[in-house]
């Protein structure tokens, strides 16, 4: 079977590759992914999966899903793109529009893999008469920290027995480590205007209150665990200089090790706001525009993954492709370069490479945190999540930049994505016919979890952003 499942995906693999260029020539950012999301749900629509839209205002967010009975398998694709990534496929710094959306994190090769796989053991199961339930989740605006989040607010992801990922990258390995919780929380001041020269006194300054909010957070830092982050953006900073602004607005993201740690964050960064509005004679209201959690990743299902790599010919790119890598790898500054070495999880023994081939495998103990977050925690608080990385583009790429763009929009990406889609739809087809791989992943997660339970951390009354799917 899972020869059958390989040859299937070997011979149409040119179908997906299409897609995802598609998905690469029309970026759109965070629910506003119409393009891709109706492209998904039309093509798994004709291949005989029930599509279903589990938010009334997102309409970009959908499941599809073929089968019956259990045990229920997932798969997580994401399609969003980056605000002014826009780039072509080339190593000279040249965006396809000024300013425009690019797929710098290569979310259109992310989604367009849990099709891949998904359609492609949908044709085992059916040639084999094998029961289960299969489902692929587009989720949108992962790039805003979010859609994961409405979605599992929704419940779309509560009966799901385990459920696989990716994210394209620069080399390939298994995730046995954890990306961090995070708060996305904007603070809103209103003061009141005054002309800044003849009447100060009279005016209140909403930006004097953003900026001693900002002076409190910087203070915090030295105060707060290890591994924590604060950044932070000025949303509105008043309208002239010569107008004591009355409204004002600073949006942060506070990170950390898991939810906990990052509310603790969050109540105390409050407090500073509303000291700096009190010092100000402002007033201050905040939303909460993300709340998600640390990922927890589920070896079981990652050495699954591992396995349907072991039964492959590994990764190989061409001449071609290893020049094109080569030239973006130059486009690097050296320091980038030497820097990436420097990140946590990068391995020494790849320092030197251009095109990863090889798979990295790292000590089951390897759990530290890969700084960065995911509403992808969300739904590995829910379910147990196998998750992979695979050489998308040139070592030394960071994801979030041009040269990320114009790796993603080639073949790099595409071959990167057809061997992430194969160790999802593998392991997948692994699970589907050894129940003790579910039940293990089970217990592991139950272990990790330790008795918390999942608790959405974007409040009920705070709304989705509506997309209008055309
Ligand atoms: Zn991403």
């Amino acid at each position: 079977m899972k020869k059958q499942l390989f040859d299937w995906m070997q011979k149409n693999e040119e179908i997906f590759s299409h897609m995802a260029k598609q998905i690469w020539d029309k970026p759109q950012l965070g629910y506003e992914e119409t393009f891709a999301s109706s492209l998904q749900q039309d093509f798994l629509k004709k291949e005989g999966f029930d599509i279903v839209t589990p938010i009334d205002d997102v309409q970009t967010a959908f499941y599809a899903q073929w089968g019956s009975g259990s045990p229920i398998i997932g798969f997580l694709g994401e399609f969003d793109a980056l605000p002014g990534l826009s780039q072509q496929v080339s190593s000279l710094y040249s965006p396809v529009e000024e300013g425009a959306p690019g797929h710098g994190c290569g979310h259109n090769l992310l989604g367009t893999a849990g099709v891949e796989a998904v359609v492609a053991l949908k044709e085992v199961m059916k040639l084999n008469n094998l029961q289960g339930t299969i489902r692929y989740y587009g989720c949108p605006a992962e790039e805003l920290l979010s859609g994961k989040s409405y979605m599992a607010r929704a419940g779309v992801f509560d009966d799901l027995d385990i459920v696989y990922t990716w994210h394209p990258f620069t080399f390939n390995m298994t995730a046995n480590f954890s990306m961090q919780a995070l708060t996305a929380i904007e603070f809103y001041f209103s003061g009141r205007t005054a002309h800044a020269a003849g009447a100060p006194h009279l005016g209140r300054s909403a930006l004097d209150a953003v900026e001693l909010t900002n002076v409190g957070a910087n203070y915090l830092r030295e105060h707060v665990p290890d591994g924590s982050r604060i950044h932070y953006q000025i949303t509105n900073g008043g309208l002239a200089p010569n107008i004591v602004p009355d409204k004002a607005s600073v949006y942060y993201y506070l990170r950390g090790a898991n939810r906990d740690a990052v509310k603790d964050l969050e109540r105390r960064l409050i407090k500073v706001a509303k000291g700096a509005a009190m010092m100000t004679e402002t007033e201050v209201h905040w939303e909460l525009k993300a709340g998600c959690y640390d990922t927890l990743p589920n070896l079981t299902l990652n050495e699954q993954m591992l396995a349907a790599w072991d039964d492959l010919p590994p990764l190989s790119f061409t001449e071609d492709e290893l020049t094109f890598a080569k030239s973006l790898q130059a486009s690097l500054d050296s320091s980038v370069l030497a820097g990436t070495a420097q990140q946590s999880f990068v391995p020494n023994e790849i320092s030197k490479e251009v095109l990863v081939e090889q798979v990295l495998h790292f000590p089951q103990t390897f759990r530290q945190s890969m700084q960065g977050s995911s509403d992808l925690g969300d739904v590995s608080w829910i379910a147990p999540l196998g998750q992979v990385f695979t050489t998308c583009a040139p070592y030394g790429v960071q994801v979030h930049t041009w040269q990320a763009t114009a790796a993603f929009g080639s073949s790099l990406g595409m071959k990167g994505m057809h061997y992430a889609a194969k160790a999802m739809a593998g392991a997948a087809l692994n699970s589907l016919l050894d129940p003790e791989v579910i039940k293990k992943a089970k217990e592991e997660f139950v272990k990790l979890r330790a008795g918390k339970l999942y608790e959405c951390g974007i409040p009920e009354e705070v709304k989705a952003p509506s997309t209008v799917l055309g």
